[in-house]
């Protein structure tokens, strides 16, 4: 189960109460504040704090004293430009603080992002709960032979089956030496009066990469967005993706004329190269160009005729 009764009360207070404040907050985040959002098996990821809003990026643009009077459209349009023009401190004035439930293979890939600040539960102090991640069904492929890094058609029927038994069998394995290294049972008391407990810090190095931690992971606008361009793309693992996405969401609803500039020009935009350029400015002028005349490698050729949706 992702979160306990007694998450769930605790959650219940805190989106009860509110705080009379004078800082510019905003209804459709405040609307979700501290409620989680499901993301795989037994994980999810929750907004616990926030601070600014679009407003705060506009006025931070133009140094000025107060929310100002100008108009949305003109709003829009400075984020717009800020956007495209790369001009990233006006957005480094918002932070988010989120709260992760997420396997410890997406967590190793998500701490390569260094600009954010992090605090992880710690299993040296507590005992990680028996939860580990089991992909669903359509999300069991094989190994992809075009690209190392990925998967590629879907496993079905038995082959499934027997990936899926080997997945639980192993961690309940796991998670069986665990509870019996650490000589505890579900309700903390010895499975074995006779013998001692292992330290809760060695005890953890029994568990595999499938098993949930849990961490707060607070970061600023500018950060979050270059977070998500990397890992909301569909070249970053499906598992990790599925965090991104719900991250996405959250941001439309915290900042949504940043959210549609970000997606207009980062997320479905693209970086053409020199060459690149030079290959669009051929095809536009009706002149013969291929592969080998671009001066692009296959690879670079196949991504951009991806991007101008051509065939290559
Ligand atoms: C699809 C995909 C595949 C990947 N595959 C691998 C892999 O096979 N192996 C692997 O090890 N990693 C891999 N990574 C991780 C990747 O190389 C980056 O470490 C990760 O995406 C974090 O990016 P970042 O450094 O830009 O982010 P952050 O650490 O958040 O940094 C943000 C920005 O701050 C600046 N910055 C931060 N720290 C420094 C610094 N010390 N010096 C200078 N500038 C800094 C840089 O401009 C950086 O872009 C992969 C990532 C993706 C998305």
């Amino acid at each position: 189960m992702s979160i306990s009764s007694e998450q769930h009360a605790e959650i219940t207070a805190l989106r009860s109460a509110s705080q009379p404040t004078r800082r510019a907050t905003v209804p459709a985040l405040e609307e979700i504040l501290y409620e989680p959002i499901l993301v795989l098996d037994h994980g999810f990821i929750r907004v616990v704090d926030y601070m600014g809003d679009d407003a705060a990026i506009v006025q931070a643009a133009r140094v000025s004293y107060g929310r100002g009077t100008r108009k949305v459209s003109e709003d829009r349009g400075l984020i717009n430009y800020l956007m495209r023009h790369r001009h990233t401190t006006p957005f480094e004035m918002c932070e988010i603080k989120y709260h992760v439930k997420l396997p410890i293979f997406v967590a190793r890939q998500w701490i390569r992002h260094r600009m954010a600040n992090v605090n992880e539960y710690s299993a040296r102090y507590s005992i990680l709960d028996n939860e580990f991640y089991v992909p669903a069904p359509e999300h069991l492929a094989a190994q992809a032979t075009t690209n190392r890094q990925g998967r590629e058609q879907a496993l079905e029927g038995d082959a499934a089956r027997r990936v899926l038994d080997i997945l639980r069998r192993d961690a309940e394995r796991a998670y069986r030496g665990y509870a019996e290294l650490l000589n505890e049972d579900a309700a903390g008391a010895p499975i074995d009066p006779a013998q001692p407990g292992l330290a809760r810090e060695l005890a953890r190095i029994n568990l595999s990469l499938g098993f949930y931690t849990q961490w707060y992971w607070k970061t600023d606008l500018h950060n979050l967005m270059h977070f998500l361009s990397l890992r909301a793309d569909p070249h970053a693992q499906y598992e990790i993706r599925a965090y991104a996405e719900a991250m996405l969401d959250t941001m439309a609803r915290w900042v949504p004329m940043t959210h549609a500039a970000f997606r207009e020009y980062r997320m479905n935009a693209a970086l053409i190269s020199a060459s690149g350029l030079a290959v669009i400015r051929r095809l536009i002028a009706d002149e013969p160009v291929d592969q080998p005349s671009s001066g692009l490698s296959p690879r670079e050729w196949r991504e951009l005729m991806q991007v101008l949706g051509q065939k290559f």
